[in-house]
């Protein structure tokens, strides 16, 4: 079998709830052994009465026992099982390699009743042949290799990952490993021991969430700062910047500061994946955060942090579902980074990763899409999907800002998350909550951003300038190219001389088609530049900046 196949399982979600996950992990990877017992209590959540379970579960993963018992009265439910190889296209991006599976089809003698409670129990092990040849690779693999095991993703198959439900509940998770070793799993730990060599860790988790671990003989390096906590789990033999940490409680400070407690006080980042992995990705699982290893040492790995961190706020203590829901998590996320560099460095630094952002759309070409950021979803997405969400979606709510302006914006979006935390919300809460503080009607102003994808081009045609007694005005004329008229809030930059301050003037321009700028300075400006602070998620970068000798720069 190979199709689309798990893609469509998301199409159906309604069929089962997932209510609890007690998973247990014993881990000797020295000794090749990964065992696992689970139990897994689930719901009937469709009007009929179903026979038939389908989960998968990692292809190498070799099963000792299902049984399957109504919660109630915890009778056994006879059944029979077959499993089919399975193979898939992978689901989370376009580039990484398609996954196999085992395909488990579970025919029940008595059908299950709508809102019937059952509990699946399994005993699940992987062979010692498979555990050796099992190597990090991206981080979104299932990898049990004598050196790191870890599962961070929803479908890599550790845990019966029932078909036609979503997959987050919450869970206790019970991870036994050698001495020397340490576990990076979401939740609170509970209670850890040690026992002949081995430590004992048991998380729970009360909020609904992915059963993710790592295992590893990372080097853990802790610090608290004002009652918060940062734990990075790093792999051997690796150092840490101790800016790292400074950078980030700034941050954590900051947004607690805007937006309020989330109830998190330790964030926990472990590295897992391979140092040459061709694809990076972070993953916040509530409060434990996995990073791909090879960006530890990169510069941008504060604003990667950042980033999930925000999920601690924005996917972790307000739950928004429906249309907006990615512009909302990852474009709001990767928007949220941007504001944060601004605040704990300077305004370039935030205006130097919205340059990243405009060149990430550029080059996957985010504009050529069919699709919009209403009616968007990452499962199975290709890479304009991917870059309209994050980077085109962070742009978006650089305009919505700019538009509303800041004041209004954040004591907005502060009281959006005090009053929404651990509830579930949807757009309209969030734009009326903004709209408290403003008079502009957030729907509407949006509309033009959210329907389509337009293709903006900013360029300069010419600058000219007269020279008075004393000062020098100066003419702009910039060149609009866009479907339609849109409002675009940014800035003219120019300089007086090449190495010295930016003089900024902020300017909103409504129409397409030529428009002109004019400004009055004591010097005469040598170099010019329109959306210095790349507030605009335009298709093209050239000719947007002007110098002196008359060359165009990018
Ligand atoms: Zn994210």
């Amino acid at each position: 079998m190979k199709a689309q196949y798990l893609i469509k399982t998301f199409e159906n979600e309604r069929l089962f709830q997932i209510l609890k996950y007690d998973l247990l992990y014993e881990i000797d990877l020295e000794n090749k052994l990964f065992k696992s017992e689970q139990k897994i209590l689930v719901k009937n959540n469709s009007n009929e009465s179903i026979a038939e379970i389908e989960a998968i579960l990692y292809e190498y993963l070799v099963i000792s026992s299902i049984i399957i018992k109504d919660f109630a009265t915890d009778k056994t439910l006879n059944h029979k099982y077959i499993t089919t190889q399975f193979e898939d296209q992978f689901i989370r991006c376009e580039g990484l390699e398609g996954i196999k599976y085992q395909l488990i089809k579970i025919y029940l003698e008595e059908s299950i009743k709508p809102n019937q409670a059952f509990i699946i129990h399994m005993n699940f092990q992987m062979s010692a042949g498979e555990i050796k040849k099992s190597e990090p690779k991206y981080m979104w693999s299932f990898v049990v290799n004598p050196l790191i095991c870890y599962a961070v993703e929803p479908c890599s198959g550790h845990y019966l990952r029932v078909l036609y439900g979503e997959p987050s509940a919450p869970f206790d998770l019970t991870i036994k490993y050698p001495e020397g070793n340490y576990s990076c799993v979401p939740g609170l730990l509970k209670s850890t021991k040690k026992e002949n060599g081995f430590i004992i860790d048991h998380y729970r988790s009360k909020t609904p969430n992915i059963p993710a671990f790592s295992v590893a003989p990372y080097q853990k390096f802790s610090k608290s700062r004002n009652g918060l906590g940062i734990d990075f789990y790093i792999y051997p033999g690796l150092s840490l910047d101790k800016d790292l940490f400074n950078s980030l409680f700034h941050i954590i400070q900051l947004f607690y500061e805007y937006f309020g407690d989330n109830g998190t006080k330790t964030y926990k980042f472990a590295t897992v994946g391979a140092f040459d992995s061709t694809m990076g990705g972070s993953e916040n699982k509530g409060n434990a955060i996995y990073f791909d290893i090879k960006f530890l040492n990169e510069s941008y790995m504060v604003g990667i942090c950042a980033h999930e961190i925000f999920h601690n706020w924005n996917l972790f203590y307000v739950y928004f579902s429906g249309d907006l829901f990615e512009w909302f998590a990852e474009g709001g996320a990767n928007f949220i980074v941007t504001w944060a560099m601004e605040k704990i460095s300077n305004v370039n630094v935030g205006a130097h990763t919205r340059k990243f952002f405009i060149n990430g759309y550029i080059e996957g070409e985010g504009f050529n899409t069919e699709r919009s950021l209403l009616n968007i979803d990452k499962i199975g997405g290709k890479k304009d999907s991917f870059v309209l969400i994050y980077y085109y979606g962070a742009l978006v709510w650089e305009q919505l800002r700019q538009k509303i302006g800041d004041n209004a914006f954040f004591t907005g979006l502060r009281q959006f998350f005090r009053d929404y935390g651990y509830k579930n919300v949807t757009y309209q809460e969030l734009f009326s909550c903004l709209e408290k503080e403003t008079p502009i009607n957030v729907k509407e102003y949006l509309e033009p951003w959210i329907n389509q994808v337009p293709k903006i081009d900013l360029s300069i045609a010419s600058v000219d300038y007269e020279e008075t007694r004393d000062k020098f005005a100066t003419e702009i004329r910039i060149k609009i190219k866009s479907e339609k008229n849109l409002e675009l809030i940014t800035d003219v930059g120019y300089r007086t001389s090449l190495e010295g301050e930016m003089f900024i003037k902020p300017v909103t321009f409504t129409k397409k088609g030529e428009q002109t700028v004019r400004f009055e300075s004591a010097q005469r400006p040598v170099f010019v530049q329109i959306d210095p602070f790349y507030r605009v998620p335009q298709v093209n970068l050239e000719n947007c900046t002007w110098i002196n000798n008359g060359k165009w720069e990018d």
